[in-house]
């Protein structure tokens, strides 16, 4: 297909009018494609290139992100640096200037780490983000696709439905029962009914039926439209208001951290004030070394860096989630999915896989009997045949039903290396692929009838209804749908029974089943389908449908079950092919069912209990939903709950956790989830339930890692200083070992593997605090171990003779030691730590590791630090007696697990 010479298109006068208001919504529709060069079969790929070319992205610019520089301010911008930032001056002014360098030392390092990985935190969620995307359907040379919406021009064809995010400003050419929310146009809370016929000029935003906008949402029906702007063009890019998709790093257990580290704070500055006094009126320290000390102290035992740390956690959790297919929209969600306890699923296409094959026919017989035919052939594939059950022609009985199935569908199939692929609604191909096998060609049947109007399928009234002229004139209703759906639509209730008896009969076999129905309209009829009055149908019969469970689902029950973590399937499906599938994915032997209609008839108070105990929901409603989420969550459950259609957004906001699907999901059930699956499976929501618990537990980790050290390498100082002896460290040194470890080995535990055992473990209390008794007793029990062995090594060096710095070498080398080997208790809080995995360590555990030995060596053996720390070399004998202390302390520790284990003490903490 050629275009037109391009420059003369008067299209590409559209940027220059941009600036006044276009008047495309008062225009008829064919004079907007007229005027945009819109064919009806959509732009040809090369002028939508030359048109992107000439109007650039539909994408409204970026918001600006903060400038580096300011970034790396921010990271100063914290109580706990003013905090340190003030001690730097303090020994300046009192001419410490090692002291006042060690710790300036210590506030850039932490700077810079957290502006590092800051930024790659930043940039790997913009690069998730970029996963989900919004996509477009649209029409471009003859066919139907799904591009990225930025890559929309005017002129293309878009189509819209239910659930769709309007791609860019769009006048509409169709519009069938079209309601679009634009409330974050115009502000408008009701949603706005929409035709294709011209609105008046004049007409505000808000009056404009014959547009769609870019960034509002379709709730309802469905069209077709032919963008008219694109990108800062749209109304909302004019507005200019940005929708702002970049989140806040800030989360509650943050939120728990920040606050904690700030009154820590205060606790410090306090004591510490308390503790100069005492140094220097009763102790006759001198004053500027009595504050210098207590600054040290003080600057060890606030843990600055934990904040940090703790966002790089998350950043880690988000990237491994998306690994696994679940992506992160809001942070929070890393936290929560931790704590999930129970997790509301979809059925089709979570559970199962949503590959449809027809397995069998229901045909009427007369005289309310049913004739079942059965269906061979696999897949999509349209190979195999109808095999009558009893006698008769299959071809000629079946073929009102067929027909109906192939005009009331909008699938295709699609050959691609000798595999036939669905295109579309995987039950409708089916469809398809049964029409062959009955003997049908699609595209002539297709072919043969024109579509007048339709009714789009929805989960409200779960039917989906086709008006069509035939061959010979004639009119005719087709409906396809859940089978009591389509029955109440039906002339008389005659055979219901036996109908009935079959629908059990397939249901009962997991089979997904599917009732047809038609009727024949009289001459001059109206071309218009209305939801509410369809009635007086011809009842055809019933397709049974297999979509086998995903075997990874299998698993992933099965995991949460050890997990302690509920599985309640939630579906629109049949109760009895529910429950079918419910008891082949490991659900439970006859697991119990619910119907929509029975939580209809529940009390909110009654159905707290039931719907604990139940684990099927059937023909569920997007407001069961709801109610269902809410009795969960009312004794205290952390809710994940799927969700795919437009109405699903309040279930899914008001679940704990939102999870909307990636393929077959709506965009407005995108927007209103936190976590978007990737590629719509179970067993990815409990790989992120993993991960989920990983980063706590990593969390709680680096707390356990971070508070006893700090306090084990000032309670030493403190003691000494309370009974006025001999300082066993130095304050460069205080400021050393807190420069050193604090940034190098509380990191590593950020990037720390799934544990063994993670999800055998019950789902953890949701409100339950970080500090739990053990860790408090931990922090209390490693804290008088490290102030022992600084003691014991302080005075044996001291007793040798070796003298005071020599002994001060010793001390601040075992420490670091012991913080190494604490490292690898710290790393399994839940099991043994002598393992071959335990001592191998991850590559971040054996960098940060070699870092530090790296600083301790330069530390005691380099002349110039020798000169700054006044450290002297320490010989192999001595080296050797600080391992083994270190040695000493991982066994010690491993007996206390032991014990408390043993005695039952901080029982569920292990
Ligand atoms: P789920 O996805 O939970 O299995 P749905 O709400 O999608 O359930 O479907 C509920 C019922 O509606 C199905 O069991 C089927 O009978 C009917 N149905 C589903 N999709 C269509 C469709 N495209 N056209 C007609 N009926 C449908
Ligand atoms: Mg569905």
């Amino acid at each position: 297909m050629t275009q037109p010479p391009a420059p003369l298109s008067p299209f590409d006068a559209a940027p220059a009018r941009s600036a006044m208001e276009d008047p495309w919504h008062a225009l008829p529709h064919e004079e907007v494609a007229r005027l945009l060069e819109a064919p009806l079969g959509g732009l040809s790929p090369q002028e939508a290139l030359r048109r992107l070319a000439a109007h650039g992205p539909n994408a409204l610019p970026e918001p600006p992100g903060r400038s580096p520089l300011l970034r790396f301010l921010a990271q100063f911008n914290n109580a706990l640096i003013y905090f340190l930032l003030a001690g730097a001056l303090a020994a300046l002014i009192l001419g410490h200037h090692v002291d006042a360098g060690v710790i300036i030392a210590v506030v850039l390092v932490n700077a810079v780490v957290g502006f590092v990985q800051e930024g790659r935190a930043e940039q790997s969620l913009r690069a998730i983000r970029n996963m989900i995307a919004p996509q477009a359907s649209i029409i471009r040379g003859s066919q139907r696709l799904s591009v990225a919406a930025h890559e929309l021009v005017p002129g293309d064809r878009v189509l819209l439905e239910a659930g769709d995010r309007v791609p860019a400003d769009t006048r509409l050419s169709l519009a069938r029962g079209m309601l679009i929310d634009e409330a974050m146009l115009t502000g408008e809370s009701v949603t706005a009914a929409k035709r294709s016929d011209p609105a008046a000029p004049e007409a505000p935003l808000g009056d404009r039926h014959s547009m769609a906008f870019s960034g509002t949402t379709v709730a309802a029906g469905q069209g077709t439209g032919i963008v008219v702007a694109t990108g800062p063009r749209t109304q909302i890019g004019r507005i200019g208001t940005l929708m702002a998709d970049v989140e806040p790093m800030v989360t509650p257990l943050l939120r728990q951290i920040n606050a904690f580290a700030r009154s820590f704070t205060w606790v410090v500055l306090i004591g510490g004030a308390a503790l100069f006094l005492f140094a220097v009126l009763v102790r006759g320290y001198g004053w500027s070394e009595a504050l210098m000390a207590v600054v040290a102290l003080a600057v060890g035992l606030v843990p600055e860096g934990l904040p940090a740390v703790i966002t790089i956690t998350l950043a880690i959790g988000v990237r491994r989630m998306a690994r696994r297919h679940a992506v992160i929209r809001l942070l929070p969600a890393v936290e929560t999915l931790g704590a999930t306890s129970i997790i509301c699923s979809d059925k089709t296409g979570t559970l199962t896989r949503n590959e449809m094959t027809a397995r069998r026919l229901f045909l009427p017989a007369g005289e309310g009997r049913t004739a079942e035919v059965a269906i061979s052939g696999i897949g999509y594939a349209p190979e195999g045949e109808l095999n009558w059950v009893g006698a008769g022609d299959p071809a000629t009985a079946s073929e009102a039903l067929l027909r109906c199935a192939l005009l009331c569908n909008d699938a295709h199939l699609r050959a691609e290396n000798g595999h036939w692929l669905a295109e579309g609604d995987p039950m409708e191909a089916a469809l398809v692929a049964l029409a062959v096998k009955g003997g049908m060609v699609p595209a002539v049947e297709r072919g043969a009838w024109e579509r007048l109007d339709a009714i789009p399928f929805d989960a409200a009234y779960r039917f989906m209804a086709v008006l069509a002229r035939g061959p010979s004139g004639e009119t005719v209703i087709f409906v396809k749908g859940a089978p009591e759906a389509v029955l109440a639509l039906c002339a008389g209730a005659a055979g219901e029974a036996g109908w009935n008896a079959a629908i059990d009969a397939s249901a009962r076999q997991g089979e997904r089943v599917l009732g047809f129905a038609a009727r024949r309209l009289a001459e001059g009829a109206p071309a218009r389908l209305a939801v509410d009055s369809l009635d007086g149908l011809d009842f055809l019969g019933l397709v049974g449908f297999i979509d086998p469970p995903r075997a990874e689902a299998v698993a992933a029950i099965a995991e949460c079950r050890s997990a302690g973590i509920g599985v309640k399937m939630i579906t629109g499906d049949h109760g009895a092919t529910a429950q079918a599938i419910a008891r082949q994915l490991g659900l439970g032997e006859s697991p119990l069912v619910m119907t929509g209609a029975q939580v209809d008839a529940t009390t909110d108070a009654d159905l707290v209990a039931l719907a604990h105990a139940t684990t099927v929901f059937a023909r569920t409603s997007p407001e069961n939903k709801l109610r269902i989420v809410r009795a969960l969550q009312s004794t205290g459950d952390v809710v994940a709950m799927t969700g795919d259609g437009v109405n699903d957004a309040p279930s899914l906001k008001q679940a704990d956790v939102g999870i909307a699907m990636g393929r077959k999901g709506t965009e407005a059930a995108k927007q209103a989830a936190e976590v978007v699956l990737v590629d719509d499976n179970f067993a990815s929501i409990v790989a992120a339930v993993r991960e989920g618990r990983t980063v706590y537990d990593n969390i709680r980790k680096m707390i356990a890692f971070t508070l006893p050290t700090n306090g084990g390498e000032v309670l030493g100082v403190i003691i000494a200083i309370l009974l006025g002896a001999t300082l066993p460290m130095s304050p460069a040194q205080i400021l050393w070992l807190n420069l050193i470890l604090s940034i190098t080995l509380g990191l590593a535990l950020a990037f720390e593997p799934t544990e063994p055992g993670t999800m055998e473990r019950p789902p953890r209390p949701s409100h339950a605090s970080l500090l739990t008794p053990f860790m408090l007793w931990r922090v209390a029990f490693v804290s008088i171990l490290f102030m022992l062995a600084t003691f014991g090594v302080l005075h044996l060096a001291l007793s040798r003779g070796q003298g005071l710095e020599m002994a001060r070498t010793l001390v601040v080398n075992t420490l670091v030691v012991m913080e190494i080997f604490y490292l690898f208790n710290v790393r399994f809080l839940h099991m043994r730590s002598i393992t071959w995995q335990g001592a191998l360590g991850t590559r971040a555990v054996l960098i940060a590791l070699a870092a530090v030995v790296a600083g301790q060596l330069a530390f005691t053996y380099l002349p110039p630090l020798q000169a700054v720390f006044e450290t002297r070399p320490v010989a192999l004998l001595d080296g050797v007696m600080i391992i083994a202390i270190g040695v000493a302390l991982m066994l010690v520790l491993e007996v206390e697990k032991a014990i408390l284990r043993r005695l039952n003490i901080f029982a569920g903490e292990f």
